[in-house]
């Protein structure tokens, strides 16, 4: 096997490696956010139907717009948010990091550059260099927040092409106010031109009562998308399905760099019953919260602290080793995920046994590493 220096690569790719979380054995794994409920048994049934029926015409390529899958998408934003949608204004894709791939090689590419508040999500970047795109950390408070005043100056001065809000955030589950969204999405007007603001709103179904979703700006604001995914609170990261809502304008930009067929007709077929099942499916997210709401609570008494999270994790610390106490925790059964900021680590809420599993395992790491 040749080595990849010995290969003609893109030179911004030399030297990096693969994302990825330790596919590493462990009892309990809160490592990577996912939704640790299995699917009620009635989806499971009614999937095994859906996915035969489909397979009866697999010999056709699938509906290259998914015209029924973004109706309902729409119709489940609209019902969560309040806000009005429809399948025009709402795009879908394997996976949210899939859609936003797609809208880096629409609106940003070569000669352009992407803004982002780090610390945020890893792969915003990496989508960035995997299309060509430049790259530019934000700015956060030390308290991971975001100064909406800072952020505004920030892009006037960087002009960026592609700015990036995850609210709530990974890894610190921050919630953005809709008035720092605001203010970011009035700076990217620039005298020659424009930028368009992605919300990645993977979490917002955990989000705490109170924190509203960035859907809400969306009239008037050609400009502004937001990203969901059924890989969080629906509980189907297997499945691949992530979408956005945005104006009609934006889906029809999309259009130009999607690759066509996509969405598989399995896909298709699986997303749209597990939609049909959505308040079964998101039934778990309130156990899930409450798992949250009890790490943070219950961190206090072992010395440790968290950052106030609206999402299905929550980042811990401070420690003086943060790896030292990753790979006690993995001593212990419990895998949790190092993100590489000094001191802290995060946990995924899983259910109230993973929970008491982590909080044990924790007393015990603390007790010997301090
Ligand atoms: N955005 C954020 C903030 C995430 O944390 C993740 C998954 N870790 C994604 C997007 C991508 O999720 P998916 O591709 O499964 O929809």
């Amino acid at each position: 096997m040749a080595t990849l220096d010995e290969l003609p690569l893109r030179p911004e790719l030399r030297g990096r490696t693969p994302y990825g979380a330790p596919q590493v054995p462990a009892t309990h794994r809160l490592n990577t956010n996912e939704n640790p409920y299995p699917l009620p048994p009635e989806l499971l049934g009614d999937l095994a139907k859906a996915l035969e029926q489909a397979a009866v015409t697999l010999n056709r390529y699938p509906d290259r717009d998914a015209i029924e899958l973004r109706t309902e998408l729409a119709r489940y934003l609209t019902r969560t948010t309040g806000q009005p949608l429809e399948a025009r204004e709402v795009w879908a894709a394997n996976g949210s990091n899939e859609v936003l791939q797609e809208i880096l090689q629409a609106f940003g590419g070569a000669g352009r550059s992407a803004l982002g508040f780090t610390p945020s999500y890893s792969m915003h970047p990496i989508i960035a260099a995997g299309t060509g795109t430049g790259w530019a950390d934000g700015h956060r408070r030390d308290d991971f927040t975001i100064d909406a005043a800072a952020a505004a100056a920030q892009v006037r001065a960087l002009r960026p092409d592609v700015v990036f809000v995850t609210s709530p955030n990974n890894p610190t589950g921050t919630a953005v106010a809709l008035e720092t969204i605001r203010a970011i999405y009035d700076a990217t007007t620039y005298d020659d031109g424009a930028g368009v603001v992605v919300v990645d709103e993977a979490y917002a179904e955990f989000a705490r009562a109170g924190t509203p979703s960035a859907l809400t700006l969306l009239p008037g604001r050609p400009r502004l998308i937001v990203s969901r995914t059924m890989s969080k609170a629906f509980g189907m990261a297997g499945l691949r399905l992530g979408y956005l809502a945005a104006d009609a304008a934006v889906v029809d930009a999309l259009q130009l760099v999607r690759l066509p067929y996509h969405l598989s007709s399995l896909t298709q077929a699986a997303a749209l019953t597990a939609l049909a099942h959505t308040d079964a499916l998101l039934a778990t997210v309130d156990a899930v919260k409450a798992q949250r709401d009890r790490i943070v609570a219950a961190l206090p008494a072992l010395g440790l602290t968290s950052v106030p999270s609206d999402a299905n994790f929550v980042l811990f610390g401070h420690f003086a080793d943060a790896h030292a106490a990753w790979q006690a925790l993995l001593d212990r059964g419990v895998l949790v995920r190092d993100v590489g900021l000094p001191g802290w680590l995060r946990v995924t809420a899983g259910t109230a046994e993973e929970t008491t599993a982590f909080l044990m395992a924790l007393a015990a790491v603390r007790a010997e590493l301090g």
